[in-house]
């Protein structure tokens, strides 16, 4: 099913190929979007009027894309949205990806049929249906969560979702999710200047005290309407500058090569904070990640112009070589960065909510 090479010798078995890009770089990790519905409306995601709903496909046909770019090299899936824990069926989603392998052994050579390892399954989440789907996500296979939490002031949170109340509900999710097992928790907050970049020794606070993974996302060009600026960007600099304020911050080595975040930790070692820095410190050249939308579209890239319709191949009757064969193609085809902040930078097609995280 994999993309293959021919051997010299015809009479040896085709070699299935990883999942590569055309500038070398191993796709692993695929984020899937269940809905592009959200029961919140940030303040720099949902800017627009952009009311339109995209769809949602039945689990069973997102299911079906996964298990080939899984057999092509995939070892990370990530569920989002819009807010994917409004999705019915995701449990068993979790479920049924938790019993798929991957299919290439860490070398890049190729494993037989089920001999890999389970899939890295994570979920990003606004947190607000959590404390109730936490256990059930745990038992299914879900490994790992990620809750966007902009501010840990009750008032400011509110102003920030623009719904009442969603504080303590995400609070609860958040320590739900700690208490059942997933693991890491990790909290990310979008920074915004002149919103919350005065909640950032605040969530040092709270990663100490609750003992969760904080990491700071710089504001990319992602929002529904036109808002973004350079200026409303809160730099990396600026973030450290603000944590060794509070108490002296000391780098941690990096989990992988393609992990996005640099990793911090305090001198007493309680505590950690990450930042992702795609504006001030790109690092799209260890980019192994391509987005799977919810109406069942390949993105190469946050930034991308194009949509891939996969969705279409599988609608049109393509058998699962047919799904490979235009997964690689398409992948090949890979932005090699985003162009953010520089003179020929285009807006991508699609908004945030419309992408998955
Ligand atoms: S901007 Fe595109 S290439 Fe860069 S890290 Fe993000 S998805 Fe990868």
């Amino acid at each position: 099913m994999a993309a293959t090479a021919t051997h010299p010798d015809a009479t040896s078995k085709p070699t299935p190929l990883r999942l590569t890009d055309k500038h070398g770089r191993a796709i692993t990790d695929l984020r899937v979007s269940v809905t592009d519905r959200c029961n919140y409306k940030c303040v720099y995601c949902r800017t627009g009027t952009e009311g339109a709903q995209y769809a949602e496909l039945p689990i069973a046909d997102y299911l079906r894309m996964v298990r080939v770019f899984v057999s092509l090299g995939i070892e990370k899936v990530r569920l989002t949205g819009g807010e994917p824990l409004l999705r019915k069926g995701l449990v068993e989603m979790v479920a049924a990806l938790a019993g798929m392998r991957t299919s290439f052994a860490a070398d890049g050579a190729p494993l037989a049929a089920g001999a890999g390892q389970p899939l890295d399954i994570a979920l990003t989440t606004n947190g607000h249906l959590l404390e109730d789907l936490a256990q059930p996500l745990k038992e299914a296979g879900l490994g790992r969560i990620t809750v966007s939490m902009d501010a840990v002031n009750r008032e400011k949170f509110a102003r920030i979702t623009r719904v009442p109340d969603s504080f303590d509900k995400v609070l609860a999710g958040v320590r739900a999710a700690k208490r059942v097992g997933l693991d890491p928790v990790k909290v990310n907050c979008v920074l915004l200047r002149g919103f919350n970049e005065d909640q950032i020794v605040e969530f040092a606070k709270f990663s100490r005290d609750e003992g969760i993974i904080v990491r700071f996302i710089e504001f990319m060009p992602l929002e529904e309407d036109r808002v973004w600026t350079p200026e409303v960007v809160v730099r990396l600099k600026e973030i450290l500058a603000a944590l060794n304020k509070f108490q002296p911050v000391m780098p941690l080595a990096p989990n992988a090569a393609s992990e996005t975040a640099l990793r911090y930790t305090f001198a007493d070692g309680l505590g950690e904070m990450g930042i992702i820095a795609p504006v001030s410190h790109p690092f799209c050249g260890h980019c192994s990640r391509v987005r799977l939308t919810s109406d069942g579209k390949i993105r190469t890239c946050l930034f991308s112009q194009f949509d891939h319709d996969l969705y279409g191949v599988l609608r049109r009757g393509g058998d699962d070589a047919a799904l490979a064969a235009f997964i690689q193609r398409t992948v090949n085809q890979k932005e090699a960065r985003h162009h953010i902040g520089e003179p020929d930078f285009l807006k991508p097609s699609r908004s945030m909510v419309h992408i998955g995280g």
